[in-house]
C-alpha cells in the first residue's frame, strides 16, 4: 500500500531518527524528543533524500506537536514521502498574492479573505467583495473565496491522482480538507470554528451531524458570518430566490437572484459540470426568521473522484489520465488571472510532462495564448501532451522508459 509505504519515511528529530507512521501514532510519547529538536536545531529533518536532509517545520497545536513542510522546499522531497508538494511554478500561489495573503505561522497558516466574517455595525453588508477589482497583473494582499477554495485544493491528495490508489470518495476530502484547516485562521478566526466542512452522510452519524450543522448556523447572524464548504447537488429557481441543494446535508440554502445571476456569470463553466462534480465554498449569514442565507460564493468544477476540472473536455482527459494509470496534478490558478498553467501535470516522467486541452479554437486570443503557452513549455524542456479536442484523445499510457520521451536537452 502507498501509504505505508509513505509512513516508512524516516525523520530526524534532535539525535534520533524514526519513522513518519511512528511519529502519527506515538505524538504524545514523543513530546520529548519534539521539545529536544526544537531547542537543540529549531526544526526537524525529513531524511527521504539519502544525501541531502531537508529541514521540516515543528509546529504546535493545542499542545500536540506536528510536523509540516518547509515552505518552498516541497518539490525537493521524494515523490513518495508524505511532505512532497509539488513545484510552486504549478500553482498560482505566489503570482496572485502578496506576502500578506497566506502567512505562515507557528500553527499553520494565517489566511487573509477579502470577504469579511464579521460585520462591523454600519458596514454595508451587501457588496460582495469578490467584485472588487484588481490591475491585470497586480497582487492581492487577500484572497478571494475561489482563491481560498483552490488553495484548500491544492496538491496530490485531492488535485491530483495516483495510481493504484482507491476511488476518492467525500469521506477522503473531507478528512484532507478538516486536516488543511487545523492550525489555520482566517481573518483572524479559527478556520476550524468558522468553516463548516459539510461532513459524508452516514446512517449512524446522522443525527450527530445535524446537531453540528444547526450549532453551526446558531453561531451565525447579525454581525457574524460562516464559511461552509461542499458540493452543489441542485439549483432551483423559487419565489425566494436560488435555492441550493448541498449533497450530505438537509437543509436548502438560499441565495438571491442577484447574487446567483453574478455566480452564474463567474463561474459559468463550473457551474455546467453537471457530471461532474460542482464544489462550492460560500460565506453564509443568517436571515432575521432563522434561514442560512449565502452572501458571497465560488464554484469549482471537479471529476467524479474530486479533481478539479475548468471545463467538460478538461473533465473527459483528467478521467482518461486516471484510466490509463497516469500520476497528475493539477495546478491550481487561485487568484492569477493572467499566469500561464498547463490544464496537468504528469508527474510520472522526469522532467514532468504537461497536458494541455485545446478546447475552444477560432478565438483569436486563445489561439494567441496556446501559441504562448506551446512556446514556454518548449523552452522550458517539458514534453507536452496536447488533445484538440476536434479529433480522438491522444495515447496517454506512461511512455515505457522513464526520461526516454522527454526529447529535450
Ligand atoms: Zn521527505
Amino acid at each position: 500500500m502507498m501509504v505505508n509505504q509513505e509512513g516508512l519515511t524516516r525523520v530526524r528529530l534532535a539525535d534520533r531518527v524514526v519513522s513518519a507512521n511512528q511519529i502519527t501514532e506515538r505524538r504524545e510519547d514523543l513530546r520529548w524528543l519534539f521539545a529536544r529538536a526544537k531547542a537543540q536545531d529549531g526544526h526537524g529533518w525529513c531524511l527521504c533524500q539519502p544525501n541531502d536532509p531537508l529541514p521540516l517545520v515543528i509546529r504546535c497545536y493545542h499542545g500536540v506537536f506536528h510536523l509540516a513542510v518547509w515552505p518552498g522546499h516541497g518539490h525537493r522531497h521524494d515523490r513518495d514521502c508524505p511532505f512532497w508538494r509539488q513545484h510552486p511554478q504549478w500553482s498560482g500561489l505566489d503570482a496572485a498574492y502578496t506576502a500578506d495573503a497566506f502567512v505562515d505561522t507557528a500553527t499553520g497558516t494565517a489566511i487573509r479573505m477579502q470577504t469579511p466574517l464579521t460585520l462591523r455595525i454600519g458596514t454595508p453588508g451587501q457588496v460582495p467583495p469578490s467584485d472588487i477589482s484588481i490591475q491585470p497583473g497586480q497582487r492581492r494582499s487577500a484572497t478571494t473565496l475561489l482563491g481560498l477554495l483552490h488553495w484548500l485544493w491544492e496538491g496530490r491528495a485531492l488535485a491530483g491522482h495516483r495510481p493504484g490508489a482507491p476511488p476518492r470518495r467525500w469521506r477522503d476530502c473531507h478528512a484532507t480538507l478538516r486536516d488543511r484547516l487545523r492550525g489555520t485562521s482566517i481573518n483572524g478566526q479559527s478556520a476550524e470554528a468558522v468553516v463548516f466542512v459539510v461532513p459524508p452522510f452516514g446512517t449512524d452519524t446522522a443525527e450527530v451531524n445535524a446537531e453540528e450543522f444547526t450549532r453551526f448556523l446558531a453561531g451565525l447572524g447579525g454581525a457574524r458570518r460562516g464559511v461552509l464548504l461542499g458540493e452543489i447537488k441542485e439549483v432551483t429557481d423559487t419565489d425566494y430566490g436560488v435555492r441550493l441543494t448541498i449533497a450530505h446535508l438537509r437543509a436548502p440554502l438560499y441565495v438571491s437572484s442577484a447574487l446567483f445571476d453574478r455566480v452564474r456569470r463567474s463561474y459559468r463553466a463550473a457551474l455546467a459540470l453537471t457530471e461532474g462534480r460542482r464544489m462550492t465554498l460560500l460565506v453564509l449569514t443568517r436571515s432575521a426568521k432563522g434561514y442560512p442565507t449565502v452572501v458571497d460564493m465560488a464554484v469549482m468544477g471537479c471529476t467524479r473522484g474530486y479533481v478539479p476540472v475548468d471545463s467538460h473536455p478538461e473533465l473527459v482527459m483528467a478521467d482518461a489520465l486516471a484510466s490509463a494509470g497516469r500520476e497528475f496534478v493539477k495546478p491550481m490558478r487561485y487568484d492569477a488571472a493572467d499566469a500561464v498553467f498547463p490544464d496537468f501535470v504528469l508527474l510520472d516522467t522526469d522532467p514532468a510532462s504537461y497536458v494541455e486541452v485545446w478546447g475552444v479554437i477560432g478565438r483569436e486570443d486563445y489561439e494567441h495564448r496556446k501559441r504562448h503557452k506551446q512556446g514556454f513549455y518548449r523552452s522550458a524542456g517539458h514534453r507536452l501532451v496536447e488533445w484538440d479536442t476536434r479529433s480522438r484523445l491522444p495515447d496517454l499510457t506512461l511512455p515505457s522508459i522513464r526520461g526516454a520521451a522527454s526529447g529535450s536537452s
